[in-house]
C-alpha cells in the first residue's frame, strides 16, 4: 500500500469522526465527547496529509512545512487559551478569514501550477476548463469569506461601528458583483489570463467587504454563522484544487452545517434566509430616536432581595452583560438559595443572547446550573404573565419590547423574551446605554421595571448577602 492509499483510508476515518463530532456537539451531555472525536479526526487527517507530502517533497520543503505548522499551532494554542468567552466570536471571525485567505492562495497557486507548466500537466481539454472554473470559484468564495470575516471581526470587536453601511443602490452593487463574477468566469474558462484573475479577486474582496458592512449589529449572529458556512465552501473548493478528499468532505460538512445554522438563526430572528445571503438585511436606515420614554426607576440589591424572598416564581433572562461580568457563578449560587426558599426559578434563554450561539447555555453549564431549569425562549415565553419577578441580567436587545411593538424599530420582527408581562422586572446593567443593536429599550421605562445599576456580578453577590 502506498502513502496515497493509506491517506485515502485515513481520510474516510477522519470524515466519519467529524460527522460523529457534529452529532456529539448537538447535545450538552455529549458535547465534550464530540470535541474529542473532532480532535482525533483532525490529528488523523493531518498525519495522513503529512505522509503524502513527505513522499513527494524534498527535505527542505518538509522542514519548512514543519516549522510553519509548529508556528501556527503555537499561535493557535496560545490564542485559544487566553481568549475570553466574550471574545470568542471575534476570534472565530478572524479564523474564518484565514480559511478564506488560504482558499485565495490555493486558487492562485492552482493557476500558476497549471499555466506555468502548460502541456506538462494532466489538465487538457475539458479537464483544463474544469480546472480553470475551480480556480476561479475557489478564489471568489475565498476572497468573499476573507474580507467579509475581517469586517465581522472589526464589528464584533467594536473596532468599527456595528451600524449598517447604507450605500445607495446597495442591492444593485451586490447583484452587479455577482453578474461580473459570472461573466469573468466564462471569459476565464475560454481564455485564462492573469488580468482576469486579478479582476475576480478584487471584485470578490470588495463584495465580501460590502456584504458584511451592509448588515446591522442586531443581525450579526446570522452573519457569523453565514461566514462559517462560506469558509466551509472555500475549504471544499480548495479540496477540489488540491485533490484532497479530506478537505472536500470537511469543507462540505462545515459549509452545510453552517448554512443550516444560519437558517435556524434566521428563523430565530424572523429574517428571510435569502435576504441574508444577499447581504440585504439591516436594510432600513435607523432614524435618530428622539422619543421621550419618560423616567426610569432605580432599585437596590437589598430591595431586590426582599422582592425575591416574597416571590413564588422567578425567571432569569441572562444576556451578554452576564458574560462580561462573569456573573454566572453568583447567579448559580443565587438560584440555589432561592430554590432552598421554595421559590420556583427558571432561566429563559434567547437564541441570540450573548455573542455566539449557545453562549448563555455554556456559561450556565460552566456554573453547574441544572439543565432542566434552563429553558429556550419558546418554552418560557407564555409563562411571563404568571411570573412574580424577572431578573434581566445583562440582557438588552433580547428583551426589547420595541421588537414586538414598534414596526419602525431596526429590530422589528425579531422574537424577544416577553419579560415585561411579569409582575416585576429588575434590569441589571451599568448605565442606560443601548444594547448591541444600538436601539433604545422602552422596557427600562415601564411601570413594573426597576433598574439595578452596577456590575452584574457585584449586584448578584450583594443580593446573595442580603438574602
Ligand atoms: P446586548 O448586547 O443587547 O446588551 C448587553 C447589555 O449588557 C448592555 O446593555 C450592557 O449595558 C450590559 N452590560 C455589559 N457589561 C455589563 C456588566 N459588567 N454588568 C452588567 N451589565 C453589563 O445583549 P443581549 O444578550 O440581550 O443581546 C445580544 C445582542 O448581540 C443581540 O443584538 C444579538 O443580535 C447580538 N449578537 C449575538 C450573537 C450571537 O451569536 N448570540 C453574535 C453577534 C451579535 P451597560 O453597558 O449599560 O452595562
Amino acid at each position: 500500500m502506498d502513502s496515497q492509499s493509506i491517506a485515502t483510508a485515513a481520510y474516510i476515518v477522519a470524515a466519519l469522526l467529524f460527522i460523529l463530532s457534529l452529532a456529539g456537539l448537538s447535545k450538552h451531555e455529549t458535547a465534550s465527547q464530540g470535541v474529542l472525536y473532532g480532535i482525533t479526526g483532525m490529528v488523523i487527517a493531518l498525519l495522513a496529509t503529512f505522509g503524502v507530502v513527505a513522499d513527494v517533497a524534498d527535505s527542505t520543503s518538509i522542514v519548512l512545512l514543519l516549522i510553519a505548522v509548529a508556528i501556527g499551532a503555537a499561535i493557535g494554542l496560545w490564542r485559544a487559551r487566553v481568549v475570553e468567552m466574550t471574545g470568542m466570536p471575534e476570534l472565530i471571525a478572524l479564523l474564518h478569514s484565514f480559511v478564506g485567505l488560504a482558499a485565495v492562495l490555493v486558487g492562485w497557486n492552482g493557476y500558476y501550477e497549471v499555466e506555468g507548466h502548460a502541456g506538462q500537466t494532466e489538465f487538457t481539454g475539458s479537464l483544463l476548463n474544469i480546472h480553470h472554473a475551480e480556480v476561479f470559484i475557489g478564489i471568489f468564495i475565498g476572497a468573499v469569506t476573507f474580507t467579509g470575516s475581517i469586517v465581522a471581526f472589526l464589528k464584533l470587536s467594536a473596532r468599527i461601528k456595528s451600524s449598517p453601511l447604507m450605500l445607495p443602490g446597495k442591492n444593485l452593487i451586490n447583484l452587479g458583483a455577482l453578474a461580473a463574477f459570472g461573466v469573468l468566469t466564462v471569459f476565464f474558462v475560454i481564455t485564462p489570463s492573469l488580468g482576469l484573475l486579478i479582476a475576480v479577486t478584487v471584485v470578490a474582496l470588495a463584495l465580501g467587504w460590502h456584504l458584511v458592512a451592509s448588515i446591522g449589529g442586531g443581525d450579526m449572529p446570522v452573519v457569523v454563522s453565514m461566514l462559517n458556512s462560506y469558509s466551509g465552501w472555500a475549504a471544499a473548493a480548495s479540496g477540489f484544487l488540491l485533490d484532497n478528499d479530506a478537505l472536500i468532505v470537511t469543507g462540505a460538512l462545515v459549509g452545510s452545517s453552517g448554512a443550516y445554522l444560519s437558517y435556524i438563526m434566521c428563523q430565530a430572528m424572523n429574517r428571510s434566509f435569502i435576504s441574508v445571503i444577499a447581504g440585504g438585511f439591516g436594510a432600513v436606515a435607523s432614524t435618530a430616536d428622539d422619543t421621550d420614554y419618560g423616567d426610569h426607576r432605580e432599585t437596590t440589591a437589598a430591595d431586590t432581595a426582599e422582592l425575591l424572598k416574597n416571590a413564588t416564581s422567578v425567571i432569569i433572562t441572562p444576556g451578554y452583560g452576564m458574560a462580561v461580568a462573569q456573573a454566572q457563578y453568583p447567579v448559580a449560587e443565587l438560584v440555589r438559595k432561592l430554590r432552598a426558599l421554595d421559590v420556583e426559578v427558571r432561566f429563559g434563554i434567547h437564541p441570540v443572547a450573548g455573542r455566539l450561539p449557545g453562549h448563555m447555555n455554556v456559561l450556565l453549564a460552566e456554573a453547574k446550573v441544572p439543565y432542566d431549569i434552563v429553558l429556550e425562549m419558546d418554552e418560557v415565553n407564555d409563562d411571563f404573565a404568571e411570573t412574580s419577578v424577572v431578573l434581566v441580567i445583562g440582557a438588552n436587545d433580547t428583551v426589547n419590547p420595541a421588537a414586538a411593538e414598534d414596526p419602525t424599530s431596526p429590530i422589528a420582527g425579531m422574537p424577544v423574551l416577553h419579560v415585561w408581562e411579569a409582575h416585576d422586572v429588575i434590569v441589571f446593567k451599568r448605565s442606560m446605554a443601548p444594547g448591541y443593536a444600538g436601539v433604545q429599550n422602552p422596557l427600562f421605562f415601564r411601570d413594573n421595571t426597576q433598574m439595578l445599576f452596577g456590575d452584574a456580578k457585584d449586584k448578584v453577590e450583594e443580593i446573595i448577602r442580603s438574602l
